[in-house]
């Protein structure tokens, strides 16, 4: 049984398959920047899906957000997300999650998994502490970009996008492996940032401690599928 109920005050999609649901925010909620949630959607088939999603909305707004990529493929939790309106009701459990904040440093993401950190360049950009901090950010294709206009106005030329689908002038083409870090990062002594699906993951972790970072310097948290 969901903690509490909220209510979908907008959903509509902001590229081919990412929605962006603005939903009412329970009384006394407290969050910090980068948590998560179970979302569950009560089914007619009195079946129950679930996800967890991060809150890309400010603790201190008074409505939730979500960034929510869908796979239809899998015709499970998202899929039935998309079928939702204004009005629908979710269930929702309360606020978990590691990934948060430091200090200065280097954000490594993938597709999805730049959602955790959503909410936390708002937080920076509203307190004027985003300047200094670095993005890489890896996807299929240009279309598959979430927040991309948004990413350069925040981040301007400290944004990397790679893409692993598509040779553009615009970006890198391919994955973000050992020489590509290698020429990238400047400062082996900040503190790195890492989301994304778990095999990228592994992969840049692998990478980052074999050009010698220590395994404190990196805050990491994995995105499921
Ligand atoms: C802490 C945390 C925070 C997250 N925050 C966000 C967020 O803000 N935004 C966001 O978009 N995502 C986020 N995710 C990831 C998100 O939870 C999953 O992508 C989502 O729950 C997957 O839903 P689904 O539609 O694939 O269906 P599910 O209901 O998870 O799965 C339905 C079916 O699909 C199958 N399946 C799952 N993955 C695959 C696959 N790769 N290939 C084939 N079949 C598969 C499952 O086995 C299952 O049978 C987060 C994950 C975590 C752990």
């Amino acid at each position: 049984m969901a903690k509490h109920t909220i209510v979908i005050e907008n959903i509509q999609f902001i590229n081919h398959n990412v929605l962006q649901l603005k939903c009412t925010k329970p009384n006394g909620l407290s969050f910090t920047p980068g948590q998560a949630v179970h979302l569950f959607i009560e089914n007619t088939s009195a079946s129950t899906e679930k996800g967890a999603f991060t809150i890309t909305s400010l603790p201190m707004q008074h409505h939730l957000e979500f960034v929510i990529k869908v796979y239809p493929s899998h015709n499970g939790t998202t899929d039935k997300l998309k079928e939702l309106r204004v009005g629908d009701t979710l269930g929702m459990d309360d606020p978990y999650g590691y990934i948060h904040y430091r200090n200065q440093g280097l954000f490594i993401a993938a597709g999805s998994g730049i959602t955790p950190f959503l909410c936390i360049y708002k937080n920076l950009a509203k307190q004027g502490l985003l300047n200094g901090n670095k993005l890489i950010y890896a996807n299929k294709t240009t279309a598959d970009i979430i927040y991309e206009k948004q990413l350069s106005e925040w981040f301007g030329n400290n944004v990397n996008h790679i893409l692993s689908e598509e040779k553009t002038d615009k970006y890198y083409y391919g994955l973000i492996d050992k020489t590509f870090l290698k020429n990238a990062i400047e400062d082996f002594t900040q503190d790195f940032y890492l989301c994304g699906p778990p095999t990228m993951m592994d992969a840049v972790i692998k990478s980052l401690q074999e050009l010698g970072l220590h395994k404190e310097q990196i805050i990491a948290e994995g995105m499921g599928s």
